[in-house]
């Protein structure tokens, strides 16, 4: 064994009932998809032997001083509380302090059954887990907060969906995985002793300027409320805000079925299972202060006077929405190259997304071509972009640099659906030269490279995607 990982695990030392210790189940064959060396450098993570990578990030072998479990939560599904979740597929391997500082978590995704498994068989297919390495790593290069991917391993064995598929494990890297429901499960149950030792255990880990609860709360809105601004300002879609799927670190976790949006219109849902469109593009910065308002909730019992935390709790997060829209106006008046943001710059940010949405503009494209002067092309009607752009050249004209600072807002690519479904289906056939190649160039998104201007396309109707499942 040539894999060296120098663990330093904190979560698995608090007493029991925050996890149930358990081993990754065994797979049959597995071979190594992608390792993530830059990242493994910044987490220590060495090896000699390829193989042995393969080994470790399949669960087949525990590298030493791994304390493996799976993390107990509960969590809100789609608006309903379930009170009892938890890692039915994930692995806790164990934490590292990186070469930057940062305490991390390594996670096993797929990686069996766990006592929190209830129903499903503990496991991954490959379509998911390529998914979430390239969207994943794309947000980071894309500069939004997010869990990273450090490794994906086929495991040679099929994983029964509706027809088998092949299974995969990804290899998961987060500042924590601790949830908003984490909090809540400890708060549901009514066990003060749980929840004191979690809140101060997350004040430890993230947040050590917090003195109390009504700090560490104030902290996480602050977090989320920039993280869902920076999600809309390059058209993500999460698509399970669910409250266990939602960080106290402030990273974006749980790639499903997420997806970016091609043509602009806030109604957008890929879901499969958003059958409603809780989570769609526009509802997310409302869903985010829902999610936070479930937070407060779980922390009141942590006060002596319950009545006026709860004054207090509502207080901040009805102060959420005006957080997140000014965030959100600071990062769209960016995106149209204006950096001292002045009345009525926020009104012609709306006006060009009304008019990008009546005349089906890509968002992605639009907001880059802004810099070339061609983003007239992508409107059915440029007429309705020269209406607009008569302003907006005037206004841009008193910016010291509005083309710097477009360009280092708005990416030329982004991991389109249709390449992601077509890189996937590539992979189940046996070629993962389409994964590889997406990676190579979500790496620097806002760069233009013309070798990659197919990626950089909007799809064609019959190219489209229109549903995402996970
Ligand atoms: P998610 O929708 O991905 O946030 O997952 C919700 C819950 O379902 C979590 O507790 C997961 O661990 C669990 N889960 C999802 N897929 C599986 C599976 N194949 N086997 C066991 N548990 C699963
Ligand atoms: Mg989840
Ligand atoms: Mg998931």
């Amino acid at each position: 064994m040539t894999v060296h990982i120098p663990f330093d695990n904190t979560y698995a030392a608090l007493p029991e009932g925050f996890y149930a210790r358990q081993k990754p189940t065994a797979v049959s064959t597995p071979a190594l998809i992608a390792f993530n060396e830059d990242l493994a450098k910044v987490l220590g993570v060495t090896h000699d032997d390829l193989a042995d990578l393969a080994q470790v990030f399949s669960g087949n072998a525990l590298p030493d001083g791994s304390a493996p479990i799976a993390q107990l939560y509960s969590g809100h599904q789609f608006g309903q509380y379930n009170p009892q979740l938890g890692d039915g597929r994930a692995i806790l391997l164990g934490e590292v302090v990186g070469s930057d500082g940062q305490r991390r978590d390594i996670q096993l995704k797929g990686s069996g059954q766990t006592p929190f498994s209830r129903m499903g068989d503990g496991r991954a297919w490959l379509g998911p887990v390529l998914r979430e390495y390239v969207v994943s790593e794309a947000m980071h290069a894309l500069g939004v907060p997010t869990t990273r991917a450090l490794a994906a391993v086929s495991t040679g064995d099929p994983v029964l969906r509706e027809t088998p598929l092949p299974g995969a494990v990804l290899t998961r890297v987060a500042q924590s995985h601790i949830r908003v429901g984490t909090f809540q499960v400890f708060a549901a149950r009514r066990d003060l002793d749980r929840l004191r030792t979690l809140y101060a255990y997350t004040v430890e880990r993230h947040y050590p300027n917090a003195e109390n609860p009504h700090d560490l709360l104030d902290e996480v809105i602050q977090k989320q409320a920039k993280l869902i601004a920076k999600w809309m300002s390059v058209g993500f879609i999460h698509g399970v805000m669910n409250t266990d799927n939602c960080t106290l670190s402030g990273e974006t976790i749980d790639y499903g079925p997420c997806a970016f949006m091609d043509a602009y219109d806030p109604e957008t849902v890929f879901s499969s299972i958003d059958r409603y469109g809780r989570y769609a593009y526009i509802r997310q910065p409302d869903i985010i202060v829902w999610n936070m308002a479930q937070l407060a909730t779980a922390l009141v019992p942590l006060t002596d006077n319950p009545e006026a935390s709860v004054e207090r709790y509502t207080e901040q997060v009805h102060g959420m929405p005006v957080l997140i829209r000014a965030e959100y106006e600071r990062l769209f008046t960016a995106k149209i190259g204006i950096s001292n943001v002045q009345t009525g710059d926020v009104p012609m940010v709306t006006d060009l997304l009304s008019r990008m949405h009546e005349n089906s503009a890509d968002f992605t494209n639009t907001f880059r071509a802004l810099m070339t002067g061609k983003a007239r092309d992508q409107f059915t009607d440029p007429m309705a972009f020269d209406q607009w752009a008569e302003g907006w050249q005037a206004r841009i004209a008193n910016e010291p640099d509005p083309q710097a600072l477009m360009r280092q807002t708005n990416p030329a690519i982004i991991p389109r659906n249709h390449r992601v479904e077509e890189m996937i289906a590539s992979a189940v056939d046996g070629d993962y030269a389409p994964f590889h190649r997406l990676n190579a160039a979500l790496a620097n998104p806002f760069e233009d490279n013309a070798e990659y201007a197919d990626l950089t396309r909007a799809p064609l109707p019959d190219e489209r995607v229109l549903a995402t499942f996970c």
